[in-house]
């Protein structure tokens, strides 16, 4: 624990939480922090964001709340560690990473984004029982990395080893794209995406339309064995075939007319760390 000297007052209220938030990520929840340096800073850093937002929300700090994934300056932090090639994955135990920046923005920006990624794979309300669960289970022991895990796949029904594997062994990204959209002869819309990152996600398709109307398509990857149900009530939601995590494209027909269609938008939430989000939506005029 280090608080520094000479802050602004949002910046010492912010590092004083982080330091707090270090009595449950990795104290009472005993985490080994030279072995999973994430699972340390990265939740604690989870956890500073989320009181944060609770204190803004109350007017107890300054500071406006943000619109979309409040999340954002982690994910860019990450994706510039990823732009920078320092990256080296979260196996790499703390002191033996070869700089102290990639130590830094991968335990405590990619941790973080850990937790807000698997949010969007297993959905809210999972994650938020998920999280309460993990507490119970393991407070006053030592959890690991399939601990945790475990857990969030038994409150989801999902499988999610991949999703730690490769969040946490490896330095693949995760990068999507709208490919092509073009009309059917039979008046539907076809839609081609393409995974261009090498590690594979679910998908969060938002469909708007001319009439206002939206329509929020998810399409499951394969080796998660099943799909999330959906978040927002107000929001029709479709889940459509699993995507082959092997398969490089995928394509859908939607039974609209291209000319109903206003946007097709990958991830409305921001919560995928999609490394290029210029080609996530898709506008037809
Ligand atoms: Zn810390």
């Amino acid at each position: 624990t280090l608080i520094t000297g000479e802050r602004g007052l949002s910046s010492l209220v912010g590092v004083s939480v982080h330091e707090l938030m270090h009595s449950w990520y990795q104290m009472v929840l005993g985490t080994n922090e030279s072995l999973y340096a994430w699972m340390d800073e990265g939740f604690a850093t989870y956890a500073e964001e989320e009181v944060l937002l609770e204190l803004k929300s109350e007017g107890l700090i300054p500071g406006s709340l943000p619109t979309e994934n409040s999340y954002d300056a982690y994910y860019a932090n990450y994706a510039d560690l990823v732009f920078s090639r320092l990256e080296e994955p979260l196996t790499t135990p703390a002191d033996h990473f070869t700089t102290n920046y990639a130590y830094g923005r991968g335990s405590y920006d990619k941790g973080a984004v850990f937790l807000q990624q698997l949010e969007y794979v297993i959905g809210r309300q999972a994650f938020a029982k998920g999280m309460l669960r993990y507490f119970e289970l393991w407070k006053f022991k030592h959890p690991n990395p399939n601990d945790f895990i475990r857990v969030m796949e038994k409150v989801s029904g999902l499988e999610l080893d991949w999703y730690k594997e490769y969040w946490i062994q490896t330095t693949h990204f995760v990068e999507y794209a709208i490919d092509e959209v073009s009309a059917t002869s039979k008046g539907r819309t076809k839609i081609k995406l393409e995974r261009v990152g090498r590690m594979p996600m679910p998908i969060d398709l938002l469909v708007t339309y001319k009439d206002g109307s939206r329509q929020l398509l998810n399409i499951p990857l394969r080796i998660m064995r099943g799909s999330k149900p959906a978040e927002e009530s107000s929001l029709p939601f479709l889940v459509l075939e699993d995507w082959p995590w092997t398969n490089p494209t995928y394509e859908l027909e939607l039974q609209a007319d291209l000319n109903d269609i206003e946007q097709i938008e990958i991830d409305p939430t921001r919560r995928l760390a999609d490394l290029n989000r210029q080609n996530n939506i898709y506008q037809i005029n």
